[in-house]
């Protein structure tokens, strides 16, 4: 049976779940991980849409994989993911694409790809306002037992005026707590080490049955106390769910790491209210204050972008002046790229000329790298617990890891093996990574 599948993932973190849920679902149906693209018999392609470049960079893959189809006539190519669901059966008009599945539709995989063999080629981009695919255990690609994902809210009702994401994700659901818990306890049974609670705002999870009524503080405590060995994290947040609830359960529960990633995305009310992000550079600065005066070693990380419309000079400043007011510890940062399909493309016009979006862009890369160089050379000396991910790509005599604020750190590895925890006291530092030693083990 030409059961191989290669599955080549794009996009965030949510991506990287689904694609192991895809793994899951298609390894109870005998399918089988190929290591190599070239032994594959299907290759999945989980796509993503949040900027042009990133569709752009799919269909010049597909014209790579083209060369393969060539040699192997019987290959079976499928598209799912964000830009699966965008694009939907338009893309099924492209001579090497047999199947097309947006992010509500993996359980229908198996019968997309037989369906493919007999040469019927199918799209199914229905939404299912209850698919979490909770309960399925992600297979990993490696079996590395390292860091576990899990998603617990799917799609978005936020509809922020640039985003494709509510377009291409559906309406927010939250998945059933219980649930949630015993995919933590198998993690922890297979001695993972860390796992990240995923959705694109886990701030408003929410699950009520005749016994609890679960809202995120709760929950991650909840997942705290019943896996008090790993690390565990979260992404995405918004602002404007942003709890003093909720950093207070991560100031009382130490296994929650002091890392928080929280998207401002622009420092001017204006464009702040025209981007429809529901809160204001008042508001936002506010929830920085509580949480670092309630959790001082806090590591702080964000999404900046610039160049969105009618984003003058002066909005501009605002930015780069709530930057340096937070200091975050790195931030994603990008310039405005209209999305098809989204209340910006249809309504608000594109303005911002592209060399200024780049030269904007330039000068907010420039002051993070100054802010992290600042924040990380303050690290100097101090010592830390680094939960040991693998070889460092310069040398295979260091290893990397993170702190808990989820810094990445090298240091010499002394024997040292993934899944080890260290403490690392740190000797130098640049604008991205600390450099440190083993202080004891
Ligand atoms: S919160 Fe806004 S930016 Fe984030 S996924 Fe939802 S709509 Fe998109």
């Amino acid at each position: 049976m030409n059961n191989k599948i290669y599955i080549e993932t794009y996009g965030c973190q949510m991506n990287v779940a689904d694609s192991e849920t895809v793994a899951s679902i298609l390894d109870v149906n005998n399918y089988k991980i190929a290591s190599e693209i070239n032994n594959a018999d299907v290759i999945i392609i989980n796509t993503c849409s949040v900027r042009d470049n990133a569709e752009k960079k799919i269909w010049s893959r597909l014209d790579f994989i083209k060369s393969i189809k060539r040699k192997n006539k019987n290959l079976i190519v499928g598209i799912i993911g964000c830009m699966a669901q965008r694009i939907g059966e338009k893309m099924l008009e492209h001579p090497i694409v047999d199947f097309v599945a947006g992010p509500d539709a993996y359980r229908y995989l198996p019968e997309l790809i037989s369906n493919s063999y007999l040469n019927n080629k199918f799209c199914n981009t229905d939404f299912n306002i209850n698919e979490t695919y909770s309960g399925i255990l992600q297979k990993k690609k490696d079996n590395e037992n390292m860091s576990g994902f899990i998603a617990i809210t799917r799609g978005c009702n936020n509809f922020c005026s640039y985003c494709i994401v509510p377009y291409t994700r559906g309406r927010e659901r939250s998945a059933n707590y219980n649930d949630i818990i015993n995919e933590v306890k198998k993690l922890q049974e297979n001695k993972f080490k860390e796992l990240t609670l995923l959705g694109q705002n886990v701030n408003s999870y929410y699950f009520e049955d005749n016994l609890n009524k679960v809202n995120f503080p709760s929950l991650i405590e909840m997942v705290a106390k019943n896996a008090p060995e790993m690390r565990i994290r979260f992404t995405t947040s918004h602002p404007k769910d942003l709890s003093d609830e909720l950093i207070d359960v991560i100031a009382r529960n130490k296994n929650i790491c002091n890392h928080i990633h929280l998207p401002v995305q622009s420092g001017s009310n204006k464009i702040l209210e025209r981007m429809n992000r529901k809160y204001t550079r008042e508001w936002y600065l506010n929830r920085i204050n509580v949480i670092k005066s309630k959790i001082p070693d806090i590591g702080l990380s964000s999404d900046i972008f610039c160049g969105f419309s009618g984003e003058t000079e002066e909005d501009f400043q605002q930015t780069l002046s709530l930057m340096e007011e937070v200091c975050y510890d790195m931030a994603f940062m990008f310039k405005y790229s209209e999305r098809p399909g989204t209340y910006a493309a249809k309504s608000l016009i594109d303005d911002v000329p592209e060399d200024v979006k780049k030269e904007r862009l330039n000068r907010m890369i420039h002051l993070q790298n100054k802010i992290s160089l600042k924040k990380n050379k303050a690290d100097i000396g101090k010592t830390f617990e680094v939960l040991v991910e693998g070889f460092s790509k310069r040398s295979k005599e260091m290893l990397f890891g993170r702190t808990e604020q989820n810094k990445v750190v090298v240091f010499p590895s002394l024997n040292k093996k993934q899944g080890d925890t260290v403490m690392i006291t740190i000797k130098d530092a640049s604008s991205a990574t600390l450099k440190g030693e083993i202080t004891n083990s």
